[in-house]
């Protein structure tokens, strides 16, 4: 399927000079979101996954529907002040600013084989913060998994050591 005819390109949002990749027009197609979900599933399948990791909140619609094929569980990773119980912090820096990610203590067990899912793969940031979340609590790291790649700014490299599979590349 060519997944690109659905995402729509959005200029100029949310800054001046941004080129925002609308995911919401592929999911909101029932047929091109399962051909998504179901490219990612055929590429985890090979994996042995046993849990799946995503950030909030695009990060969500990737990987519950595969974590739900799979059979498999999903551990979310959010914003601070978000999750009830005891968590572990990462910091990270965005464009212009720092934030920080969580995650509950107990999500992953030690040796579990994790993919993390996200939407969109840009510098790679937010995928090294949740990878940090993941090792630090014992978990392997065996995939990352993106419906879209920004190529030019080079998430990979950031990444590198970790396999890396996206749909789309822009
Ligand atoms: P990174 O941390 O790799 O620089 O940025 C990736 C994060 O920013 C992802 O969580 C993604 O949801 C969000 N993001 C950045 N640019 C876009 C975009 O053009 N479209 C969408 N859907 N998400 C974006």
């Amino acid at each position: 399927m060519d997944f690109k005819q659905y995402i729509t390109i959005v200029p100029n949002w949310p800054n001046s000079g941004i080129i925002f990749k609308d995911i919401t027009t592929l999911m909101g197609n029932g047929e091109a979101y399962k051909a998504a979900t179901d490219e990612i599933v055929k590429y985890a399948k090979k994996k042995k996954i046993d849990i799946i990791v995503g950030p909030e909140a695009r990060g969500f619609i990737i990987g519950c529907p595969v974590a739900y094929a799979l059979g498999v569980g999903f551990a979310p990773v959010r914003k601070e002040g978000k999750l009830p119980r005891e968590v572990i912090k990462v910091d990270y820096s965005l464009e212009y600013s720092k934030d920080v990610l969580t995650m509950h203590k107990d999500a992953i067990k030690p040796g579990q084989r994790v993919l993390i899912t996200d939407d969109l793969l840009a510098t790679g940031g937010t995928i090294e913060a949740t990878i940090k979340l993941v090792e630090q609590l014992g978990g392997i790291v065996v995939s990352t998994a993106f419906l879209i790649e920004l190529s030019d700014l080079n998430g990979r490299e950031k990444l590198e050591g970790y396999d890396v599979f996206t749909l789309m590349k822009y």
